[in-house]
């Protein structure tokens, strides 16, 4: 590093950063405008194209004008009604702003400097920045074709890892590992390393595929298992996540987690949210029919080198290895009004990660990427 620290003092002579904090490459958010500012239709940081179950809404309405008091600090109606809906136990989940704020705890609660914290490669940006803000090295696992590869993982495992993070489904690739092979890598780690399955994507999976992780995290203690109600209940804007673990895990995460962390009227409105089902059903039903559809038009561009990895989530990575480059056809959706994300820092150059949106939204990409590619539409 750069700075030269004499004693106690910097000779900067103003206040420096530690070195892993400077060595962090902050989160890029997806786009919602043209490089010339004109606004896109945001097929770039997997929001619900449904919007949010109007349930939610009218609580969030109803939480306007209560604005001077603090929140319940410990969202007890919210994880009451959570571990309803999931057959869980109240004092088992913890709330966050956001499943982010989970991610972050979860590292700096079990890892710090000279630890390591392990995840696959081309899964969550936000892992290298969780385990880089405590101190801890971030460390990859070669991925297989995309998905995450669990011997892979075990292989990396060394007597410094304290941490592995699995997205399951992941995110930016939308692959999946079913639960034998979460049990597998669970039961391939030493156990004192914690297991976080982060399942952001977890409610898009077949109802039957929903519940092995929460399985995993009631019968071992160290497994935490994070959702959010960014995603499908489509309240990306009032940042509320949750988690489920052991109770010596809840316990390190309320110790260290903000003592309001989440808003009154997020709170209102998640649980409003979960009592709504239908919506999350719909919404589950809407991307799984236009998934398919976006799959078999990228399927009939296979010979132009157009290729989607397989998903279980709310997008495709779409592969360019022919003539037809991402950046062409991100500049090519952006000029039909879509922002998509081109994740080029993340080691994928030659992808675009596409949000599944609504059906009229998905007929005009799919219809712009086959112009692109000089089929007529
Ligand atoms: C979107 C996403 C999250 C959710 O972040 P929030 O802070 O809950 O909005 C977590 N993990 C992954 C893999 C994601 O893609």
């Amino acid at each position: 590093m750069d700075k030269v620290v004499i004693g106690l003092r910097s000779m900067t002579g103003r206040p420096t950063p530690k070195p892993w904090i400077n060595a962090i490459h902050a989160y890029v958010p997806g786009k919602a405008t043209a490089s010339d500012g004109r606004p896109l239709v945001k097929l770039s940081a997997n929001e619900n194209p449904l919007g949010t179950s109007p349930a939610a809404l009218t609580a969030l309405e109803q939480a306007r004008g209560a604005a001077a008091d603090y929140p319940d600090p410990d969202s007890k109606s919210l994880r009451a009604k959570i571990a309803e809906v999931h057959g869980l136990d109240p004092e088992r989940i913890v709330c966050g702003t956001g499943s982010d704020e989970l991610l972050n705890l979860a590292a700096q609660g079990f890892a710090g400097i000279g630890d390591e914290v392990l995840f696959s490669r081309f899964s969550f940006s936000v892992y290298d920045i969780a385990a880089r803000r405590c101190g801890a090295s971030p460390i990859e696992a070669p991925d297989r074709e995309f998905t995450t590869c669990v011997d892979a993982l075990i292989a990396a495992v060394t007597e410094s890892t304290r941490v592995v993070f699995l997205a399951n489904p992941n995110n930016p690739t939308g692959t999946w590992i079913p639960g034998d092979e979460v049990a597998r890598l669970h039961s391939g780690l030493p156990a004192d390393v914690l297991l976080v399955i982060d399942e952001a994507y977890g409610e898009y999976l077949a109802p039957e595929e929903q519940s092995a992780a929460f399985a995993l995290a009631a019968a071992h203690e160290n497994v935490l298992v994070t959702r959010t109600f960014s995603k499908i209940y489509g309240l990306a804007a009032e940042r509320i996540g949750w988690a489920t673990g052991a109770p010596e895990l809840i316990d390190t995460l309320n110790r260290i987690r903000g003592p309001f962390n989440v808003t009154a009227s997020g709170q209102r409105a998640a649980l409003a949210a979960l009592g709504d089902q239908d919506f999350v059903a719909a919404s589950r039903e809407h991307n799984e029919r236009e998934r398919r559809r976006f799959a078999e038009a990228l399927a009939a561009l296979g010979n132009h080198g157009l290729r989607a990895v397989p998903s279980e989530a709310n997008f495709l990575l779409v592969l360019f290895e022919g003539d037809v480059s991402a950046v062409a056809a991100r500049d090519a959706l952006a000029n039909t009004g879509y922002a998509v994300r081109h994740l080029p820092g993340q080691g994928l150059p030659q992808a675009l990660r596409i949000t599944i949106g609504r059906s009229d939204d998905m007929t005009r990409v799919i219809a712009t990427l086959r112009e692109l590619c000089g089929e007529t539409a």
